[in-house]
């Protein structure tokens, strides 16, 4: 979800900083994409940002729409949002939207704390199962430490996309090694 004012430090996603409404997607657009992605198999959808809860009236709208097809189609897959925001403000600010989540990822992302913890960006986010599916997805993995962190690069005309939570220096490992091969990276997300 586009849109961040919290400008943590070291952010790898500064490019979801702006906020753009002339960019706004209709929600029946967004879920005619979902479907269309879903076709080939689906186990979980992850909502990240940018900060998902400054858009607070459209990520309930979202998940109430994820819920109901979830439930129309018999699919089993698990939500999981990301949020910059502290744990305790979810809590008392948010709770109907907590409701509809089976698991969360929350607190500012701290660039002087690395982990090795799958998932999370910085040692201060802990993995919040918030439903019995989120439980049974996630549980596993809460405290354990990752041997090898999934990421994935996907290529699109000129842009390349990064998608998954980089670990402390996996971005400039990569664009050395891009540059290696001869291919230098102009305007990349984690550098303003
Ligand atoms: S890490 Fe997340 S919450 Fe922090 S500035 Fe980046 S997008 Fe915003």
């Amino acid at each position: 979800m586009q849109g961040c004012a919290l400008a943590c430090p070291g952010c790898v996603s500064q490019d979801t900083w702006a906020f753009e409404p002339g960019r706004a997607l209709p929600l029946p657009v967004l879920l005619a994409w979902c479907r269309e992605m879903a076709q080939d198999g689906l186990d979980g959808v992850t909502i990240s940002g940018g900060e998902p809860f400054e858009q607070a009236a459209a990520l309930l709208a979202l998940l109430e729409a994820l819920r109901d097809w979830r439930h129309e189609t018999g699919r089993h897959f698990d939500i999981l949002c990301y949020s910059g925001q502290p744990w305790r403000r979810l809590q008392s600010q948010f709770a109907p939207i907590l409701a509809l989540l089976d698991a969360i990822i929350p607190e500012p992302f701290q660039a002087r704390r690395p982990t090795r913890r799958l998932w999370r960006g910085s040692a201060n986010q802990p993995l919040i199962p918030l439903s019995p599916l989120g439980q049974e997805r996630y549980a596993p993995y809460l405290d354990r430490d990752a041997e090898h962190r999934p990421f994935q690069i996907a290529v699109d005309g000129e842009r390349v996309w990064a998608i998954g939570i980089p670990g402390a220096g996996d971005l400039e490992r990569l664009e050395q090694r891009c540059a290696g091969h001869g291919l230098r990276l102009g305007g990349v997300s984690w550098r303003a």
